[in-house]
């Protein structure tokens, strides 16, 4: 009889993969080489993963066409952490599904997350659950002004939340936030962000790619870069981590964003997939997270996560900036995904790699000049 167990040592050749984003067209790119087949389940016909694989073209909510995708491959994983956590859960029925749908599920609403997370040892910033005015009141009692006022499920990149700086603010956020189910958090006066991308493959083995230092703006990342951290935060980071993997048992590449404040790291929420701030690891590390989450999911060995020099990724939110230009920058290193320019929408990046600092400052000096706007400020926040 073929139990789930024995299957789990079969050869994959075929991935399936909720969402067709760039995450999973870059997925796909990694996974090609490794003799791996992609089939994506976007709503979307010209969702951009297509340049790497097959399209059932569906809405995330339709059951039936992710049971079409399962019977057309050997393991499903997702791209999108919004896919309904019951979808993946039916598909289990039939077939493996990785990283699991519990973990898919915990970070889909921002209170059960916190609470996990608390409840695992990972400290987090001090919040308060809303549901009503008087909660949002007693909220600012307990958490003060500034605070950070946010859906719980649903919003990402800065959507869905506003910070609340006085009774003004309040008001305002209220009319816009008041009919969803929100968490209140305290604003974390943090000396930087970062996060932490890891895997852990078939074995349970775990390995952590480099700290990355972040830099949003509008709630939307903007720059990466990696190895930024003393060994200490690293540790302490990955600490973490191991907490929340093995809790899942997880399978995959998972991703924790930290506010560091006052030497103490703060988890702001995690991602159970491959991650923005990851992205500089396609051209500056050994293996990269799209490779090491395909390998994780297809039950291959995982490959090396160390960097291969210095690097820095910047993020084309919206626009690209001229790429004949940039492209004569040493080491840099294009990725454009393929889709239409919108305000907003993430439609590449850049990853500038080096072998020592003085290098790379130089040259992400020189392509934050390229790009223009804030870059040329936001750099200056990497670098301080
Ligand atoms: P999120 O959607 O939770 O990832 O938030 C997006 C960005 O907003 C974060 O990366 C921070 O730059 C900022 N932010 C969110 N929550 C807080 C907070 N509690 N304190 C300070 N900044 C925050």
């Amino acid at each position: 009889m073929t139990t789930l167990d024995s299957l789990v040592f079969s050869p994959v050749h075929k991935v399936g993969v909720l969402g067709g984003g760039q995450l999973g067209r870059m997925m796909g790119l990694a996974g090609i080489p490794l003799g791996l087949e992609f089939v994506f389940l976007d709503p979307s016909s010209d969702a951009c993963a297509t340049a790497a694989g097959d399209l059932v073209q569906a809405d995330f909510s339709d059951e039936q066409a992710a049971r079409e995708l399962s019977a057309l491959v050997d393991v499903v994983t997702f791209d999108f952490e919004n896919v309904p956590a019951a979808t993946a859960r039916a598909l289990q029925e039939n077939c493996l599904v990785y990283p699991s749908p519990d973990a898919l599920g915990a970070g889909q609403d921002r209170l059960a997350e916190k609470e996990l997370l608390t409840s695992l040892g990972i400290e987090v910033a001090p919040y308060h659950v809303v549901s009503s005015r008087t909660d949002l009141l007693a909220g600012l009692e307990k958490v003060g002004y500034p605070a950070v006022l946010k859906t719980r499920r649903l919003g990402y990149d800065g959507k869905g939340q506003a910070v609340l700086r006085d009774q003004e603010d309040l008001e305002r956020a209220w009319q816009k936030l008041g009919d969803f189910d929100l968490v209140l958090e305290a604003f974390v006066p943090f000396q930087a962000e970062c996060s932490l991308v890891a895997v852990r493959g078939l074995d349970g083995e775990i390995r952590t790619w480099p700290l990355a230092r972040n830099v949003h703006s509008n709630g939307i990342l903007v720059l990466s870069m990696p190895g930024a951290f003393d060994e200490a935060l690293q540790s302490l980071a990955t600490r973490k981590m191991k907490a929340l993997l093995e809790h899942f048992d997880y399978r995959g590449v998972l991703t924790i964003e930290f506010f560091l404040a006052d030497g103490k790291l703060l988890a702001n929420e995690f991602a159970p997939r491959v991650h923005n701030s990851g992205h500089w690891s396609i051209d500056g590390a050994v293996c990269s997270q799209f490779e090491n989450h395909v390998r994780a999911v297809a039950s291959m060995p995982l490959g090396e996560t160390s960097m291969t020099g210095h690097s820095v990724m910047f993020n084309w939110i919206g626009e690209m900036p001229d790429r004949e230009r940039a492209m004569k920058i040493p080491g840099l290193h294009w990725h454009d995904y393929g889709k239409s320019p919108r305000p907003g929408r993430k439609i590449g990046h850049a990853t500038l790699t080096a072998s020592g600092e003085d290098e790379l400052k130089r040259n992400a000096g020189r392509l934050a000049e390229i790009a223009g706007g804030e870059f040329p400020r936001l750099l200056g926040q990497l670098f301080d």
